[in-house]
């Protein structure tokens, strides 16, 4: 009876002590008199003010009618003086742009949460000065007249690929959507049952289909598809076979497919088209790519489009291009379309100085970060780490806590799904059962930091952190090994 009652006076008290709090808790117009405010009422328009006041005073309410107080420990914590740090703390957050740099040390090179391919000096040059100012994005600075936006990347896009004819869109999942809606509208497009990949994110090799407005007819079996079976399959109202790479997992072991030059001849013989969805486009000659289907394979073996990212292993900006024949580019190009999926001016100006890039291939694989980081060699992978570790034991972090290991690290992106790319990580100690906690505190540092965490122990992988991000990172990792 009385442990009974001893519970229920408990729960009074925290009731109480909840009322209290919210009695205690300040009022906006209380907070906005508070002579504290005055700068910030100077730096900030009232409205957005009176907003953040707002925000900060139902953020407290809420947090101490669901019990927690962390936030409010003592009634003064709920006064309008300290309620301002936490209004600026929420201004300056509100008028800082989103986006954040981080150090990628997850050792996933194309890391599609992490933007995917950093950009060459001379890409980030053309960027800036694209956004500059103005630019002759769409005229003709030699006749005075309007012009293409496709015209910057035509010709060195055909050169670097071999192809006829080339045109760029907003991201490859727009291209391939584009090809199919110009040359299968209204008809039938062939798909290799093994081939009805999801690329991620929801991109879906049928849903795209569906949205073009073609209808898929699935051909063969998931590991075996023969060509007999593609004329089996074959309408009146057969308009494309479409070829995807299956980027992100690999079918092994008993298998079979028609190559392109046999799907060509029959596309060809029958006035339909051949489309090829390479995904990652990699163009660069570095060892690591031997698995990846070579674009220049898939012009001369007839391709009639072939289509890739710009910012997978091509290691350039968001964009979408296709490549292949005068007439279907041509259709594409004059598509309604075309214009609702077309590349922004920074893309392309960013892709127009990586293509460029391209002509000189050795330069490519020197200056482009994604090939970079494909393509070092293991020891200096293991020189970075090393870097790294000297700058940590130099900031006073105990060498014992500090170890070099090796790992895996990937193409990411889909790409290369079962390469093992080596590489060398630093292994940091956290203290017991902190490990999450201080990877958390890394990934809100500046700039943040993103690494793998096994065990108690922060992996550090250095095969896609730049030369020039090593002391960053080394600063940025001492706060939270400290
Ligand atoms: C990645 C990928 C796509 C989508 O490319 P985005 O540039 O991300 O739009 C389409 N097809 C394949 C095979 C891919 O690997």
């Amino acid at each position: 009876m009385s442990r009974n009652k001893g519970r229920v006076d408990a729960g009074d008290g925290a009731a109480d002590g909840r009322r209290e709090r919210l009695r205690a808790l300040a009022a906006v117009d209380e907070v906005l008199r508070e002579p504290a405010m005055e700068d910030l009422l100077a730096r900030y328009p009232r409205t957005l003010v009176v907003d953040a006041v707002r925000a900060v005073i139902d953020r407290l309410r809420a947090e101490i009618v669901a019990g927690g107080d962390q936030a409010a420990e003592e009634a003064g914590d709920l006064a309008p003086a300290a309620l301002v740090p936490w209004v600026e703390r929420l201004l300056d957050a509100a008028v800082t742009p989103s986006l954040r740099r981080v150090v990628n040390a997850t050792g996933v090179v194309v890391h599609t949460n992490l933007g995917r391919a950093s950009l060459p000096a001379p890409a980030v040059a053309a960027v800036v000065n694209a956004a500059s100012g103005y630019t002759d994005l769409e005229y003709s600075l030699t006749r005075g007249e309007r012009a293409s936006r496709q015209d910057h990347v035509h010709d060195v896009l055909c050169s670097v690929t071999g192809a006829e004819d080339a045109l760029v869109v907003n991201n490859n999942a727009a291209a391939v959507l584009l090809a199919l809606a110009a040359t299968a509208r209204g008809g039938e497009v062939l798909v290799a049952r093994g081939q009805l990949v999801e690329i991620g994110d929801g991109f879906r090799i049928p849903d795209i289909l569906r949205e073009s407005g073609a209808r898929l007819v699935e051909v063969g079996t998931t590991n075996r598809t023969y060509l007999r079976d593609f004329e089996a399959a074959w309408t009146e109202s057969t308009r494309a076979v479409l070829r995807v790479h299956t980027s992100n997992y690999r079918i092994v072991g008993f298998t079979a497919e028609p190559t392109l030059e046999e799907l060509a001849l029959l596309a060809h013989d029958r006035d339909a088209v051949l489309i090829d969805d390479l995904g990652s486009g990699a163009l660069a000659d570095i060892e690591l790519f031997a698995e990846e289907p070579a674009l220049a394979e898939s012009v001369a073996a007839g391709c009639d489009v072939v289509t890739f990212s710009g910012d997978k292993l091509l290691g350039g900006p968001q964009a979408g291009v296709a490549v292949g024949r005068t007439a279907v580019i041509e259709a594409m190009r004059r598509h309604p379309l075309a214009r609702a999926l077309r590349i922004d001016k920074l893309d392309l100006a960013a892709l127009d100085a990586v293509l460029r890039l391209y002509l000189d291939p050795a330069r490519a694989v020197r200056e482009i970060p994604t090939l970079r980081a494909l393509s070092d060699p293991l020891d200096a992978v293991r020189g970075r780490a090393l870097r790294l570790r000297d700058l940590l034991v130099r900031a006073g972090v105990p060498a014992e806590r500090l170890e070099l290991v090796e790992t895996v690290a990937r193409a990411g992106a889909g790409a290369l799904p079962v390469t093992e790319v080596p590489s060398v990580a630093v292994a940091a100690a956290a203290p017991a059962g902190e490990a999450d906690a201080r990877a958390g505190l890394l990934r809100r540092g500046e700039p943040a930091v993103v690494c793998r965490v096994q065990e108690d122990r922060l992996l550090f992988d250095l095969r896609a952190v730049g030369d020039d991000e090593v002391e960053d990172l080394a600063g940025a990792a001492l706060l939270a090994l400290v």
